[in-house]
């Protein structure tokens, strides 16, 4: 009789495993279903962005001398956008606002970093998330190429933010031939603008690239795309190119010979370069079968230093440093297929803090941003869902240099120096002509006012910058001392 029944005890027990292993298998199918379904429908993510490109540049704005076939196509299969900003005049701030979707100054990142591999403060605080850690959330695989420039020090890099993968500089440019770079780390730069000519990274090692920067970021990023095809992807795509130094190979160069100027001839050859590699990414997503439910941005981080790389900014006043049109209005140009309308021109001012909340409430189950963003959703005004004006105030501050600008809908903007403030209205005077300054006092108060309400949320910079590189270098006499030698 006991035998009998243990014996029934046992074969229940089996019984129970068995009927146990069934639900818990059935279980992980179907979370792994709704985890495919999910990663299916939410759209991959590529930024292209580039450096120092002038407004006036590109085919989409007009551009005569340097075709741009591929990144005009992102405008003709997608969205123009002809009031579009960028948050800072020069890269590291502007990028810092990209990647965040908030005000670099929120967080102090209102200087350039300098290139400070033992300094964890120099860079993006970790009190910011990035658009990658973000997305980690939807289970995103997400990839930086190119430029980094959010901290040099070992827990500032790309993979200890958000990101799977890398291949790129951790620096502010970099030379553009392999040749150049000689350095095997970050240890044998002696000074600021010798990091040009530190060898490449991918993820955390050091390599040997053959191959023209450009050209080599381009590979990559087409690499990485078939890489990571069957998952949602974010690739943020950071040329510094035409970023000085000025170089460019004959295979580029010979494009141009009717250009007369030699260095507006490099200039072209090396956006030539970068048109070629958005029409391999563009070409890669077609092959793949990705065009429609990927979305893609094409954005300068600022305005082109004429005087310095050959760019045009057009009818545009000033340029990269200057809070004039010329160093803030950037091209900007996204298509998304399967979502948004084809050849369409936006004209309502937008700027680059938009891609953040775009790309957030975007994937298939909306991601919650940690911190509050200054960008918003761009998609229901491109699709006429709405039809107001995604910003009634944008806001600029350049800390060092007493200088802000406001803007809002409407058009109307100030530039404050210290004390001497000037109105313009863009929409009458987009040159910022000081013939046609507005004299309308009340109207200036009201925008400076905006300013200030802005301005007393915004943190001073919590880190030295490019204009204190001596200062820096006299606080940090061990700055590029690897602390594991002695
Ligand atoms: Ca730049």
């Amino acid at each position: 009789m006991l035998f009998l029944t243990l014996d029934i005890f046992f074969y229940m027990k089996r019984f129970l495993i068995f009927l146990w292993a069934i639900i818990f298998t059935s279980c992980q199918g179907e979370q792994k279903k709704a985890l495919e379904a999910e990663t299916q429908e939410s759209p991959n993510v590529i930024i292209v962005l580039v450096d120092d490109l002038g407004n006036a540049d590109v085919g989409f704005n007009g551009c005569k001398d340097i075709p741009t076939p591929n990144i005009d196509k992102i405008a003709s299969e997608g969205v123009k956008f002809t009031n579009a900003y960028v948050s800072y005049a020069v890269c590291g701030p502007s990028r810092a606002g990209i990647i965040t979707g908030r005000y670099q100054d929120r967080f102090g990142f209102g200087r350039n970093p300098l290139y400070a591999p033992n300094d964890p403060n120099m860079g993006l605080p970790k009190t910011e998330e990035t658009l990658a850690e973000a997305l980690k959330r939807a289970n995103y695989k997400s990839v930086a190429l190119g430029k980094w420039h959010f901290g040099v020090h070992e827990s500032l890099r790309p993979l200890e933010r958000g990101f799977d993968g890398f291949y790129g500089f951790l620096g502010g440019g970099h030379s553009y031939f392999p040749n150049k770079w000689v350095l095997e780390n970050e240890y044998e730069v002696e000074s600021q603008f010798e990091a040009y000519n530190v060898k490449l990274l991918r993820d955390n090692t050091r390599v040997e690239e053959k191959e023209y920067l450009t050209d080599a970021l381009s590979r990559e990023a087409i690499q990485y795309i078939e890489t990571y095809k069957d998952q949602p992807f974010f690739m943020y795509l950071a040329y510094n190119a035409p970023h000085t130094p000025l170089q460019a190979p004959e295979n580029y160069l010979k494009r141009f010979d009717t250009i007369k100027d030699p260095k507006r001839r490099t200039y072209a050859a090396m956006v030539s370069a970068v048109d070629d590699g958005v029409g391999k990414v563009l070409d890669k997503l077609h092959e793949l079968g990705l065009t429609e439910n990927t979305i893609v941005f094409f954005l300068s981080d600022n305005g082109g230093p004429e005087q310095h790389n050959a760019s045009d900014n057009g009818i545009l006043r000033g340029g990269k440093s200057d809070l004039f049109e010329g160093g803030i209005r950037v091209p900007f140009a996204l298509k998304w297929p399967k979502v948004l309308p084809k050849g369409e021109t936006y004209e309502k001012a937008i700027i680059s803090l938009d891609i953040f909340a775009t790309v957030l409430s975007q994937t298939k189950t909306p991601i919650e941003p940690k911190n509050k963003l200054d960008g918003v959703n761009l998609i229901p005004y491109l699709t006429g869902e709405k039809n107001g004006s995604p910003h009634e105030y944008l806001f600029w501050r350049k800390f060092d240099k007493y200088n802000f600008a406001v803007r809002n809908a409407s058009g109307d903007k100030i530039i404050g120096l210290k004390e001497d403030i000037t109105l313009f209205n863009l929409n009458e005077n987009i040159e910022e002509d000081p013939k046609f300054e507005v004299q309308d006092l009340e109207l200036s108060k009201g925008l400076e006012s905006q300013y200030n309400l802005w301005n007393a949320q915004m943190l001073d910079p919590v880190f030295l910058g490019l204009l204190f590189d001596n200062q820096y270098n006299k606080e940090h006499p061990d700055r590029f001392k690897n602390p594991n030698l002695d």
